[in-house]
């Protein structure tokens, strides 16, 4: 058994649920007045008691995301290699058995390179490459020229791909990959088990290993998530936190994010058992941010450009822009390819750029390096709280 496996066996999702439904506003109280939150801190935060202090939780978030990052807002964009997937997750457009008859391609290497200069074009610097789960269409070689194609035009380069061996992963840091990410999509093994029903991704203890096989083969950003709306929020949200907290402490050369993929646009025969909110969405990343104040968060154009805006000042460090889920779908091949799930901001990266200038923070095309930097130097007491 792994460590974080025995870690995680340490917190049942009953002695989780205990500690939720048994805090008083005095415990919510007690926590935001505390600096060094535990995880039973964190089961405080989740509580129907804590969603009547979102304003002073928003307050305390604000404060450490901007001491953490300033007033700064990493850019990206996901570049789909290929929507060819062998596995079966119910809950995804691009599974084998999702019913699609749209097309599905594998981007040769003119048509990434394609696809790279017109992202470069848009500003963009920093880019997530993705595939599905299908070694026999994408084996690790395609991985390793995708990641040396893209690594041509964009300094940072991280992938959402299948699961892989730690020589694997060394074998792309090697040709510059900077981060990976991989979703546990759910930490409860009951619920990942009805969910994943081919392929390797059913392998929940290969899966949950892999980010940290990643990282000790020295990929330097690491980025985890549940995907909300599959198990209990607060529930998975726990382990998922607790995981990125044994990341950091084990992979400390690398930085940890955490994103918040929620389910919305699923294939028909696919129902949403635990839906979440706005609301609910916007206490899970403030409870987060008090709990993980060094995680990089990432919103995605999952979510509205509203919505999106109204998270920009709540601890988000990280946001898409100008997404398109379909394999070449910037340049190439438009709508005609079968795309992995709807997107809901569909604003420009120029646009999305001006809504985070508008709500007065700094757009950074690269990542949070150079802009982490620069203010890492002011001291405590005069960084701004809006
Ligand atoms: S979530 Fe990933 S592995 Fe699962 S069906 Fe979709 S693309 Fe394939």
């Amino acid at each position: 058994m792994t460590e974080f496996l025995q870690e995680l066996s340490a917190w049942p999702e009953e002695r989780v649920r205990t500690l939720v439904e048994g805090a008083t506003l005095a415990d919510v109280d007690r926590v935001l007045a505390t600096a060094d939150r535990s995880p039973e801190d964190l089961a405080v935060l989740f509580s129907e008691a804590a969603g009547q202090r979102l304003e002073a939780m928003a307050r305390e978030a604000q404060r450490l995301t901007r001491w953490h990052f300033g007033r700064t807002i990493g850019l990206y964009t996901p570049l789909y290699l290929s929507n060819v997937c062998g596995a079966d997750c119910t809950y995804c457009g691009y599974s084998i058995k999702s019913g699609n008859t749209e097309r599905r391609v594998t981007l040769d290497a003119e048509t990434i390179r394609r696809e790279c200069e017109a992202l470069v074009a848009r500003g963009f610097q920093n880019i997530l490459l993705l595939t599905g789960e299908a070694p026999y269409a994408v084996p690790v070689d395609y991985l390793a020229q995708g990641v040396a194609i893209a690594r041509e035009y964009f300094p940072s380069v991280s992938v959402e791909v299948y699961s892989l061996d730690g020589p694997d992963y060394e074998r792309l840091c090697g040709l510059g990959l900077e981060g990976v990410t991989i979703y546990m999509e759910t930490y409860d093994r009951e619920t990942y088990g009805r969910v994943h029903l081919l392929g390797a991704k059913s392998d929940y203890e290969y899966r949950l290993g892999a980010i940290e096989r990643a990282g000790n083969a020295g990929a330097r950003k690491l980025n985890v998530g549940v995907l909300l709306g599959l198990h209990d929020w607060r529930v998975d949200s726990f382990w998922c936190a607790l995981h990125a907290r044994h990341l950091q402490r084990t992979c400390w050369q690398s930085s940890v994010s955490v994103s918040f993929p929620r389910l919305q646009h699923v294939p028909e025969r696919f129902h949403i058992p635990d839906l979440v909110s706005d609301r609910e969405l916007v206490q899970l990343m403030l409870a987060l941010r008090l709990f993980l104040p060094e995680a990089g968060f990432n919103v995605s154009t999952r979510e509205a450009p509203e919505f999106r805006d109204r998270l920009i000042p709540l601890g988000t460090t990280m946001m898409s822009a100008g997404s398109s889920t379909r394999p070449g779908g910037y340049t190439t091949y438009g709508e005609e390819t079968l795309q992995q799930f709807e997107i809901e901001d569909r604003r420009t990266p120029a646009e999305v750029f001006n809504a985070i200038k508008g709500a007065g923070y700094d757009p950074v095309w690269k990542d949070f390096d150079r802009a982490f930097d620069a203010v890492s130097t002011e001291p405590a007491g005069e960084l701004p709280v809006r």
